[in-house]
């Protein structure tokens, strides 16, 4: 079913569909191309499409290897479209999804290309703000890289400025991808460089771990945690990796690497990282969740342990958005409220949801519990036996004989155990 987008462009068939539209093959004067043709309802709002065609020269202008160009802008009576390069291959979330985790080699050569493209976004004063797996396009007709990566290209520049009227989104509201937001644009900041340095950080570590580092249950639980919580180290990781991984996810934006500096020290672990294979983790929060549906408490009407506690506010939805659903979190969200300062401080300061090595007993499971239940007993004994010997000693001074008189019970506290 061929469709007429302006007077130069044929959509064909669709590709896929995204959050803002549905991408076309399509076909223009220069030959085959991507059509991205804007949702209604933002091709139907007269503020977007004033803005659309500001933005023109901006998003016009990009040009480099890593970066799916802009060729065109059509308004045309309904319909708002990008006419883009065309990329023949998959995405990087299809690709996560069918292997999981990647191989060190490969994540570091995909993250590194589009580190390359957001520098030259950067310096031309383009800040993307939803670097995402979905957004990252592998092309399959390139040549091979390290790792048997595929050339990586970012899209969608300019689509979530373009979004991000004042009308649709408001000082207080947030435009992007809950998973992949950099804490200060969760407080309120205006989204600069190094958001995006944060959210492909993020990639790094979800290309590496299988899972986000800050994701899992209501969009508004997984904002407070971009504020609140530290990332915890993946098992097996090398250190200098890691080290990278954890300075762009820094709290400050300044800390953060620049895009050309991390592209750089990327590529400069690439040998290090040859033939290692994925790490070997194992998400931690869904099975916990898992066990805590299956598995009663002991007595549910007392209050929550500490683990306990944890993983019910893990499980639950935390309602920084009142009244919002939970949803996908991988969508590009155009309505989420920036939450205010005593919402962020309604939890306590932590660490992420810490990744465990293949093996080691699930935080909660009941395994972990069993062991945790030994532990306690093992102490309690011992706590006892402890008690018991110093109230003997003492009683043993006190008596002088050697301990011929009885204890004095008003002089000596019956030992009891902890
Ligand atoms: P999202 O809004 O989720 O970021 P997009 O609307 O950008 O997704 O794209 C939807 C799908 O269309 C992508 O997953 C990809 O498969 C395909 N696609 C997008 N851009 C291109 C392109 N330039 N060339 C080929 N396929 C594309």
């Amino acid at each position: 079913m061929a469709r007429k987008i302006g007077s130069r462009y044929t959509a064909h068939q669709i590709l896929g569909r995204g959050s803002a539209g549905t991408v076309w093959l399509g076909e223009g004067p220069e030959g085959p191309c991507a059509i991205k043709l804007l949702r209604e309802d933002l091709a139907s709002d007269q503020e977007l499409v004033g803005r659309f065609v500001q933005e023109r020269t901006a998003l016009l202008g990009l040009e480099h290897p890593n970066v799916v160009s802009v060729r065109d802008l059509v308004v045309d009576g309904n319909d708002l479209a990008l006419v883009m390069d065309l990329v023949r291959g998959t995405d990087l979330r299809t690709r996560l999804e069918r292997e999981r985790r990647l191989a060190p080699e490969s994540a570091v050569a995909i993250v590194a290309d589009v580190a390359d493209g957001l520098a030259a976004a950067h310096a031309s004063g383009v800040v993307h703000r939803d670097v995402k797996p979905e957004n990252v396009l592998l092309d399959m007709q390139g040549p091979l890289g390290p790792g048997g990566s595929h050339p990586a290209l970012l899209t969608d520049f300019g689509v979530a400025k373009l979004i991000d009227s004042p009308k649709r989104t408001r000082a207080t509201r947030i435009i992007g991808t809950p998973d992949y937001l950099a804490p200060e644009i969760v407080e309120g900041l205006p989204p600069r460089a190094a958001v995006d340095i944060y959210a492909l950080a993020t990639v790094l570590y979800e290309l590496l771990a299988g899972f986000t580092p800050f994701g899992g249950g209501h969009p508004g639980a997984v904002l407070r945690r971009h504020v609140t919580e530290t990332v915890v180290p993946l098992p097996g990781i090398p250190d200098e990796l890691w080290q990278l991984v954890v300075q762009c996810l820094a709290k400050a934006p300044a800390s953060r690497l620049r895009a050309s500096e991390l592209a750089a020290r990327l590529r400069e672990l690439l040998p290090m990282l040859a033939g290692m294979p994925p790490l070997d983790v194992d998400e931690p929060d869904a099975d916990t969740d898992a066990d805590a549906a299956e598995e009663p408490r002991e007595d549910p009407s007392a209050a929550p342990s500490a683990p306990d506690a944890e993983r019910i506010r893990r499980r639950g939805a935390v309602p920084l958005v009142p009244g919002a659903k939970p949803d996908s979190n991988r969508d590009t969200h155009t309505s989420m409220r920036v939450p205010a300062p005593d919402e962020l401080a309604g939890g306590a300061r932590g660490t992420a949801r810490a990744p465990r090595a293949t093996g080691a007993p699930r935080p909660g499971s009941a395994r972990h519990r069993a062991a945790a239940r030994r532990r306690r007993v093992t102490l309690g004994v011992a706590g006892v036996v402890l008690a018991a010997v110093l109230g003997l000693g003492a009683w043993w001074a006190t008596s002088g004989d050697g301990g011929s008189a009885p204890p004095d019970d008003s002089n000596h506290s019956t030992p009891t155990s902890p």
